[in-house]
């Protein structure tokens, strides 16, 4: 910033006062957004909408991703890329952390009460979640509260965040695996991992990044990619999901190489919870004997 506003100075007086004022509406925007997202992770702004996770072998749903939305008064349905950036930098991410899980693990319980077959729900983790000490004491209430297994969640954490500190994260991991949780692997592929860590990390699931699957059937780079991928994932015992598929012919070639489980358009949008919910008893009805 300094050095864009040295250039405007440079290029005139009237150029950097042009610069300031544009460069003040947008952090009294950012303020705005800030104090309206504090108000309405309290007040009740924000829900969860579920893409479900389909094996496409028997096009049944095996699982769902919880992804939050910001029902916004004026500004409509704001998607999490641009709230969850705005969150993680103000400090916000714990409280609105602590209402997704909330509101993930009440939905299950919902579920359950409600006969529904179990299903487990995947839920994104921020970059910051692992270095805070009380996760596994919040998870652990979460499971008392909602009278729920580990085994229901499925933490998704991205390559990214883990390779901040990995020495610590693999602690972490370890121990939130021994407890039972879920873990996957997010947006694979898009980070810096190294092969050696991937071996040491204590995940059950890595997601392919949409990134590798959008080329995926034209016989281009990103086929070998995927494919490589779900190789590595197959050898390492792991559970792979491609993420972002939205072709009859990404989702045949996907399968093809060996990856059954899928999410994406072409299977389904992510649904609010009713419909969500409308999804999961069709879904019961059709396999009753
Ligand atoms: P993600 O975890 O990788 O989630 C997948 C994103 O891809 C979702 O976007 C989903 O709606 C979108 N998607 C699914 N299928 C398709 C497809 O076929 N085509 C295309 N173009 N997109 C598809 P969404 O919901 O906007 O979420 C974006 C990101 O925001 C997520 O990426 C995740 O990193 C983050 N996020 C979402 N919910 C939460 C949350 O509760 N907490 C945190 N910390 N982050 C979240
Ligand atoms: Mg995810
Ligand atoms: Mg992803
Ligand atoms: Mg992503």
């Amino acid at each position: 910033a300094a050095q864009a506003a040295r250039a405007a100075a440079e290029a005139g007086g009237g150029q950097h006062m042009f610069f300031d004022a544009a460069h003040n509406v947008q952090a009294r925007e950012r303020v705005l957004l800030e104090t309206e997202l504090r108000q309405a992770i309290q007040t009740g702004q924000l829900c969860l909408h579920y893409q479900p996770k389909v094996d496409v072998r028997s096009g049944r749903i095996v699982g769902a991703e919880a992804l939050v939305r910001w029902s916004h008064p004026q500004r409509g349905l704001i998607p999490p890329g641009h709230f969850i950036p705005l969150a993680e930098e103000s400090g916000l991410i714990g409280p609105l952390t602590d209402w997704v899980l909330h509101a993930a693990c009440g939905s299950l319980r919902r579920w359950a009460d409600a006969g529904l077959p179990e299903l487990p729900l995947s839920v994104n983790l921020p970059a910051s979640s692992l270095a805070d000490e009380r996760l596994l004491d919040q998870l652990a209430a979460l499971m008392q509260r909602y009278r729920l297994r580990p085994s229901n969640l499925m933490l998704e954490l991205t390559e990214t965040m883990l390779m901040r500190d990995i020495g610590a994260a693999i602690g972490v991991l370890e121990r939130l695996r021994d407890q039972g949780y879920g873990l996957a692997l997010d947006d694979f592929g898009t980070g810096y991992s190294s092969l050696n860590y991937l071996k040491r990390l204590p995940v059950s699931e890595l997601k392919i990044d949409r990134a590798f699957v959008i080329d995926v059937a034209r016989g281009g780079r990103d086929g070998a990619l995927a494919a490589a991928v779900i190789t590595l994932g197959r050898e390492l015992g792991l559970q792979v999901v491609a993420e972002g598929v939205e072709t009859e012919e990404q989702s045949e070639f996907l399968r093809g190489r060996g990856c059954v489980l899928q999410q994406g358009y072409l299977h389904s949008r992510p649904v609010a919870q009713g419909e969500f919910e409308a999804m999961m008893r069709s879904q019961a009805a059709s396999s009753a004997p």
